[in-house]
């Protein structure tokens, strides 16, 4: 199984919360701010290794990550 997530960025207070949840290390804060001001979480998998846990999502208090799964081919 692998998973992707996409993070709302406009939700996304910048708790770091989902960072520190992620089994794989695959979210990073960005670098850049959205219009609240804070550096919104990024999702960073080039190696495809997200499981679709949703450790991530379930942690966020902003309800901010939706978790995709799909089954390997
Ligand atoms: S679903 Fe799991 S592996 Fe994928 S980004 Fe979220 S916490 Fe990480
Ligand atoms: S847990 Fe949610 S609000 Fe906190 S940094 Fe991650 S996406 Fe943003």
């Amino acid at each position: 199984m692998t998973g992707k997530i996409v993070i709302n960025e406009e939700l996304c207070k910048g708790c770091l919360l989902c960072i520190n949840a992620c089994p794989q290390k695959l979210i990073v804060a960005a670098e850049e701010i959205n219009s609240k001001g804070y550096h919104p979480a990024e999702f960073v998998d080039p190696k495809e290794a997200c499981t679709g846990c949703t450790l991530c999502a379930l942690i966020c208090p902003e309800v901010a990550i939706e978790v995709f799964s799909k089954e390997k081919t």
